[in-house]
């Protein structure tokens, strides 16, 4: 309970106030006693004297001549006051009694009296007045008395004898005790009004800090829409105003706070590199779903980072990574594909190194172009070299000048230009090849019937078609096939397919074409009955320099790149081919390509 404000101030309350009221409470009643006490003795001593001043008997020199004169003029001219007993003691050795307003107590000595305290006597004897206040209990009640003994002198100096007067205090302190009641009862109302007041005030003060700390437990819960009345200026309102300010700073800095990490979580939700973050002990921070997919890992189940890691490589395990700082790049062969992992720490609050984050980039696809382009030098280099070590040994044979046979020179000179033409042909289709692939060729598109272009092409092959004795069956059932075609490209696509059609048929061989419309498509089937490709190299024979046989096609002056040209200038008119072949039956290519309505070509 103390542990509340409201209680704590309360009781802070009550103290000072009971305090307060203690301390107001002693100075006052003693005052008053004081006050009162001292009236008393004043009323006392004014008492005395003017007994003293209304008897000549007490003025006299001989108290003991004069003693039965006293005590008629103290039994019937002294006022006695209820509270108040007189005696007039004779200084005699045995101090009697001579006058009283208790006339049992006359003529006895004042020792042997209990009501007249004797060493006051003995000391008022002494020439001084002398008072002292005695209680005296009888049937459980304590009264208490003030005596006062008044030594009178006669004319001679010497102390004839003493008034002894007794007052009752009772009065006095009833009256004491009626204002300490009164007090204690003050106190007491005080008291009662300090808690009710001390309840309203510290109310108002942890009235606030409740609403404070009831709205801050709010926000702890995620619920940042929270603000205080601010009902004063003074420090609880500076605090409400304070809080509200934080509370603006806390949900516009935790919306920036969401907003990062919600863009955080989108880049790496969508970005194409899979990325990975581990603590130091190994278990998984965050994972992406790329790095998820590439790392087989199952979202249900918990994750052993270094167990993954260096099932990987044994490189990426984190004890290894350690002696790195880690920090570092190495490339990996998951499941066929090949990944360069680069990997950095990352600092916790401390500014220690609280974890280690993985980005995987998938570069198979890098890799294979890398490894073609190496392969393309290769071929390239493989292409040309047969050719120039051809010509350089001709030409050097030629220029020793040994040879004297105008026919062995001239065979030379034909193969020399043999090679010239081939080397000429190789850079040609290259050169074709890399426009066509770099999209540096301007295709002229027209509307074109591809029969007719067929029909062209085919003429230029009439004669060494018939040099093979091969036949040819060409079959046009449409006479109207539109396409939108570069037509030098269609020439091109016709002129390698028939030229490797008679080069691998060989003679006397059967050759057999057919141009005609598929709904929206312009077929055309160039079919032989040749050497064939089996199904392993059937696959590959789009590729650059793929050849089934690299001798027969070399002899047959092939480069290895007509398909392959062919492939991209069809790809280029959205054009496509197929190819069905059984080894030393035949092969049949079939180039499929869309028709147009005339007029289309401009929508
Ligand atoms: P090449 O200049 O060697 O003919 P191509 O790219 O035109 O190069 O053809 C690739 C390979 O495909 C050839 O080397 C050959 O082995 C095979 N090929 C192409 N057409 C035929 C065909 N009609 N019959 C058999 N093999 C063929």
């Amino acid at each position: 309970m103390f542990k509340s404000i409201r209680w704590r101030f309360i009781t802070i309350y009550l103290l000072l106030i009971f305090l307060a009221m203690s301390i107001i409470g002693f100075y006052l009643t003693n005052q008053l006693e004081k006050i009162q006490l001292d009236s008393i003795t004043q009323s006392m001593k004014g008492h005395i004297s003017s007994i003293l001043a209304s008897s000549t008997a007490l003025q006299s020199k001989d108290w003991a001549n004069q003693a039965e004169d006293i005590r008629e003029m103290v039994e019937k001219n002294v006022q006695i006051g209820y509270d108040e007993n007189l005696y007039i003691i004779i200084n005699t050795d045995d101090k009697r009694i001579i006058a009283s307003s208790i006339s049992s107590v006359v003529s006895l000595s004042a020792f042997e009296s209990n009501r007249i305290n004797n060493l006051l006597v003995l000391e008022a004897l002494k020439g001084e007045i002398v008072e002292t206040i005695t209680s005296v209990s009888y049937d459980g009640v304590t009264e208490k008395i003030k005596h006062m003994a008044y030594p009178v002198k006669n004319n001679d100096g010497i102390i004839e004898g003493i008034i002894y007067l007794t007052y009752k205090l009772d009065a006095v302190y009833a009256i004491v005790e009626d204002t300490t009641f009164m007090l204690t009862r003050a106190t007491i109302l005080a008291l009662f009004v300090t808690v009710i007041l001390g309840f309203f005030l510290a109310n108002s003060i942890t009235g606030p800090i409740k609403d404070v700390t009831r709205k801050a437990s709010e926000m702890s819960k995620g619920n940042f829409d929270q603000s205080v009345e601010v009902m004063s200026n003074d420090e609880i309102g500076q605090l409400a105003i304070m809080f509200n300010f934080l509370t603006q700073e806390l949900k516009k800095n935790i919306s920036k706070v969401y907003q990062e990490k919600s863009k955080m979580e989108t880049t790496f939700n969508y970005m194409a590199d899979g990325v990975i973050t581990f603590n130091l002990d190994g278990s998984m921070i965050h994972a992406n779903p790329v790095a998820r997919k590439i790392l087989d890992i199952d979202e249900t189940l918990e994750i052993d980072g270094e167990k993954l890691l260096s099932g990987i490589d044994y490189q990426l395990s984190l004890m290894v990574l350690k002696e790195y700082h880690y920090t570092g790049r190495t490339m990996v062969n998951i499941n066929d594909y090949i990944y360069n992992i680069n990997y950095a720490p990352f600092r916790n609050e401390v500014d220690e190194i609280g974890g280690v984050i993985f980005v995987i980039q998938d570069i198979t696809e890098q890799q294979k172009l890398e490894n073609m382009r190496k392969e393309f030098v290769a071929n390239v280099s493989h292409e040309l070299k047969t050719p120039i070590t051809t010509i350089k040994s001709y030409t050097e044979t030629l220029l020793e000048g040994d040879i004297d046979s105008k026919e062995t020179v001239q065979s030379f000179l034909k193969v020399i230009n043999n090679e010239s033409e081939r080397m000429s042909r190789l850079v040609g289709d290259l050169l074709r090849l890399s426009r066509i692939e770099y999209n540096q060729t301007d295709w002229n598109k027209v509307i074109i019937n591809p029969c007719e272009v067929l029909v062209e092409v085919l003429e230029k092959f009439s004669l060494v078609i018939s040099e093979k004795n091969q036949t040819v069956a060409f079959e046009s059932v449409d006479e109207h096939i539109d396409v939108l075609f570069d037509k030098d490209g269609l020439e091109q696509v016709f002129q390698n397919i028939i030229s490797n059609a008679v080069k691998y048929t060989p003679e006397e061989g059967f050759i057999k074409i057919n141009c005609y419309k598929n709904e929206n498509n312009a077929i055309v089937c160039i079919k032989d009955n040749g050497i064939g490709i089996s199904d392993e190299h059937r696959g590959r024979i789009f590729d650059r320099f793929y050849r089934v046989d690299q001798a027969r096609s070399r002899d047959n002056g092939g480069t290895g790149l007509g398909l392959a040209i062919v492939k991209r200038i069809l790809e280029a008119h959205h054009a496509t081919i197929e190819v069905d072949s059984v080894v030393d039956e035949g092969t049949e290519f079939r180039i499929i390509i869309p028709t147009v309505h005339r007029g289309e070509e401009y929508a």
